[in-house]
């Protein structure tokens, strides 16, 4: 899915429509009925860890009771167990797909907060916006249609531009849930409180992962910055000096601040580690599936030379299942 500095280039094309009106609406979305939205003011856009938020208002004014009950009506309909049918078409879902929905399940458990006029986004694997311009094929699918993706939501402005939001999950809440504290993109980032959550004696790729503590870091941030650490995966945070900490801390802004400053120059990411079979050193890289037991487990790469494992005090190196 997206991870943190993708949504917040979402965002951002966002923003030159905030304060404009809805003129028409359109999309597959069965979540939400997206005719709600016709006739409704964009009002504000924000973006917290992999989540986008986008605020609509009555056209005529501010938020009133009246608009708040409508989407409490909306929202109360009922919560389909809080799983939109992301894959409904496809009857064979791949493990990267799969991933993702126990990404979603781990992220979303609030059917509860389904009340208010702020419509948050939760992207899948292929999510994305588009402004002003639709998705196209840019290939065959397995039957050889080429087949433009189907976007989850279309809204048209009153100045005639359009925003095109495709595979995405969306929910109608109260208020964004923000923690600017637990986002490494943030200025208010807690790097305190993030160091206490890494000296955990768990491993540091399954703190790493943890919303709670960074949201917005996700599977490819973690992999790449544990190789720049020269961490292994598989660590205990306990086991690791506190410099060393810092450090893997230091790798997270910087890393995720310059994938953010080249998607705004539409350049793309030039992985050391993940998904590589050679270390840039020309090393043999490992991969395994790691997470924590009955949690969410995520393809990891790691360089066993760069990287290499810290035996905890028995000398058992961790478990890794392939
Ligand atoms: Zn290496």
């Amino acid at each position: 899915m997206p991870e943190g500095p993708s949504v917040r280039k979402f965002q951002l094309l966002t923003t030159p429509f905030v304060g404009q009106v809805v003129t028409k609406v359109g999309g597959s979305s069965r979540k939400i009925n997206v005719n709600d939205l016709n006739a409704l003011r964009l009002q504000d856009s924000q973006v917290h860890g992999k989540n986008l938020y986008l605020a609509f208002v009555a056209a005529e004014g501010p938020v009133g009771p009246t608009l708040q009950r409508e989407a409490a009506s909306r929202a109360s309909s009922p919560a389909q167990g809080g799983q939109e049918q992301v894959c409904a078409r496809h009857t064979h879902l791949q493990e990267k797909e799969l991933q993702e929905l126990q990404d979603f399940r781990s992220e979303v458990p609030d059917a509860a907060e389904g009340l208010g006029n702020w419509l948050r986004f939760h992207f899948g694997l292929f999510g994305s916006i588009r402004a002003n311009e639709f998705s196209r094929a840019k290939k065959a699918n397995k039957r050889g249609d080429w087949k433009d993706p189907i976007p989850r939501l279309v809204l048209h402005f009153e100045r005639g531009g359009f925003l095109v939001f495709y595979n995405c999950r969306m929910h109608w809440c109260s208020s964004p849930r923000a923690d600017p504290a637990s986002d490494v993109l943030s200025v208010e980032f807690h790097r305190g409180r993030a160091l206490d959550a890494l000296h955990a004696p768990n491993p540091v790729c399954y703190t790493l992962l943890d919303q709670r503590y960074f949201s917005g870091l996700g599977n490819i941030i973690k992999n790449e910055i544990l190789y720049l650490a020269k961490i292994h995966p598989l660590t205990p945070g306990t086991l690791l000096a506190l410099s060393d900490l810092e450090r893997l801390l230091d790798c997270a802004v910087q890393f995720s601040s310059d994938w953010l400053r080249s998607k705004l120059h539409g350049e793309g990411l030039h992985p050391q580690i993940y998904k590589k079979e050679q270390c840039p050193l020309g090393h043999a890289v490992m991969k395994g599936t790691l997470g924590p037991s009955g949690g969410l487990k995520r393809l990891t790469w790691w360089c066993p030379q760069c990287q290499p494992a810290v035996l905890s005090k028995d000398g058992d190196p961790s478990p890794v299942t392939e």
